[in-house]
C-alpha cells in the first residue's frame, strides 16, 4: 500500500465510519480511517440508550419504523453475544397527552407485523396511569461489546490505516484527486495524504467538514444530550411511554444497569446553527462549534437532569419500583431538521462531489450500518 494515497478516506471512526471502511476494505480497497479522538468509537456509538428498536418507537413515522423492524433481525444475528434479548419491554399509552392513541399504536403495529400483546399492568406499574400497556420484543445492545468488537476487527483488516489523534488541516483538489493536510494533535506531525473519494461520517461534525471542502451543509439540528445510568429495583424490565414529551428506562446492554431517558429532559441545550453551537462553550475555548471536544469528561458539562427523569418516569411506577443513580454520559446528539414533524430517524448517505468523489453518510440508528452496503454496492 503506498503510504500517501489511498482508494478511499474516511473521516470519523465511530459505528458508520467503521462499517464503512470493514465494507470497503472488504472490496479489495485500501482505506485510511481518521479520527481526531484519541480512540475510536466514543461519541454518540458509545453513548446512547442502547435500544436496538424494532420500530414501535416511530408511529410518527411508518418508514422509519419499517427499516428500524426490518434492521433488528440481521443485527441480533450478526452481534447475538452483543445483545440482550432476556427482559421484558413494555410500550405504554399515557392517559393524557399522547399524540398517539393505544388503537392506533395497534394498527401501527399491526400493519408493520410488529410483535405486540396487550397486557395487564404488573404490580410495579401504577396502571392508573397508563391508557393501554403492550409488551413487545425490543432488545438492548451493549455499548462497550460493540465499540471492542468493531475495534478488534478493523484492526485485524490489513487493507485499513487507522490515524487517531488526527485532524485535517487543509484541503484541495488536484485534478480527480483530493489532497488532505492532515495533523496529529499529540505531536504537531503535519502530512499529506490523496484519494480520489471521501467518505465524511463524522455525525454532528459533519457540517465542519463538509465546508473544509468546499460543500454544501446538511440541515440538521443538534442537541447536548444526557444517557442517565441507574440500577433498577426491578430487574429486567423496560419501560417506554410514547408518544409525545415524554420517557423511559430499559436494560442497558448486558450486567445491572438500565438507561433513562426523556423527550423533555434529555436534551440539555439545544441548536439549530449548522455545528453544534451551546453556551457551555464559552467556558471552555478548546471545545468550538466546527471542533467540539468530549462531552463526557468536560468540567463544563451541565448538572444532571437524572433526578427530573426519574420522577417523570416515576409516576408510572409503583412506589416499591425504585431507582439508584450511578451516573450519566452525554454527547451530542444530531437530528436532520426535517425529523421534526414526524420523529423519523432517517439515516442519510449522499454523494455530495462525483470527481473527485464525497460522500456523507449521517447515521439515524445504530442498526442504520446495513444501509451503507446498499449504497456502495448500487
Ligand atoms: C443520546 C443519544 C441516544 C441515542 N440512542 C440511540 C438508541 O437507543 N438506539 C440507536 O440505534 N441509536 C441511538 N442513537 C443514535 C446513534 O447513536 C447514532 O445514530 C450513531 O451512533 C451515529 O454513529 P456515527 O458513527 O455516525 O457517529 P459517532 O459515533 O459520533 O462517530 C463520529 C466520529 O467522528 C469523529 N469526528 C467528528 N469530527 C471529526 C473531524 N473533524 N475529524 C475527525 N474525526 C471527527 C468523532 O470524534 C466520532 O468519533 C442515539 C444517539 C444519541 C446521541
Amino acid at each position: 500500500m503506498n503510504d500517501l494515497y489511498f482508494d478511499q478516506i474516511i473521516i470519523g471512526g465511530g459505528i458508520f465510519g467503521i462499517y464503512t471502511a470493514l465494507h470497503l476494505a472488504s472490496r479489495r480497497m485500501s482505506v485510511l480511517l481518521i479520527e481526531k479522538d484519541a480512540r475510536l468509537f466514543q461519541r454518540a456509538s458509545a453513548i446512547n440508550q442502547a435500544r436496538l428498536h424494532g420500530g414501535y418507537h416511530y408511529p410518527r413515522s411508518i418508514a422509519t419504523a419499517r427499516i428500524a423492524q426490518e434492521l433488528q433481525l440481521r443485527f441480533v444475528n450478526d452481534h447475538r453475544s452483543m445483545i440482550n434479548q432476556h427482559f421484558k419491554q413494555f410500550y405504554a399509552v399515557d392517559k393524557s397527552g399522547s399524540f398517539t392513541t393505544p388503537d392506533q399504536f395497534m394498527a401501527f403495529c399491526h400493519y408493520l407485523n410488529i410483535p405486540l400483546k396487550e397486557v395487564a399492568a404488573p404490580s410495579y406499574f401504577k396502571a392508573q396511569q397508563m391508557e393501554a400497556l403492550f409488551l413487545t420484543e425490543e432488545y438492548s445492545f451493549d455499548c462497550t461489546q460493540l465499540s471492542e468488537y468493531y475495534q478488534a476487527r478493523i484492526l485485524q483488516s490489513q487493507d485499513i490505516v487507522i490515524h487517531t489523534n488526527t485532524m485535517i488541516k487543509a484541503v484541495s483538489r488536484s485534478g480527480t484527486e483530493w489532497q488532505l493536510q492532515l495533523q496529529n494533535q499529540s505531536t504537531k506531525q503535519i502530512y499529506e495524504v490523496c484519494t480520489r473519494s471521501v467518505i465524511n461520517a463524522t455525525y454532528s461534525g459533519i457540517n465542519a467538514i463538509n465546508r473544509l471542502f468546499g460543500l454544501e451543509n446538511l440541515d440538521i439540528t443538534h442537541e447536548l444530550a444526557e444517557v442517565v445510568l441507574a440500577i433498577s429495583s426491578v430487574k429486567n424490565v423496560g419501560l417506554t411511554i410514547i408518544d409525545g414529551d415524554f420517557s423511559s428506562f430499559m436494560p442497558y446492554g448486558h450486567g445491572d444497569l438500565v438507561s433513562l431517558s426523556s423527550v423533555r429532559y434529555t436534551s440539555h441545550y439545544g441548536s439549530s446553527q449548522q455545528d453544534p453551537t451551546f453556551p457551555c462553550q464559552q467556558r471552555i475555548s478548546a471545545c468550538t462549534p466546527v471542533n467540539c471536544l468530549a462531552c463526557n469528561n468536560c468540567v463544563a458539562k451541565p448538572d444532571s437532569n437524572q433526578s427530573k427523569m426519574m420522577h417523570q418516569i416515576g409516576k408510572y411506577l409503583s412506589s416499591d419500583f425504585k431507582f439508584q443513580y450511578l451516573r450519566s454520559m452525554y454527547t451530542i446528539k444530531s437530528k436532520l431538521k426535517s425529523s421534526y414533524i414526524d420523529d423519523s430517524r432517517p439515516t442519510l448517505v449522499k454523494m455530495l462531489n462525483q470527481t473527485p468523489a464525497f460522500h456523507c453518510i449521517f447515521g439515524g440508528k445504530i442498526s442504520s450500518i446495513y444501509e451503507i452496503e446498499n449504497y456502495f454496492n448500487a
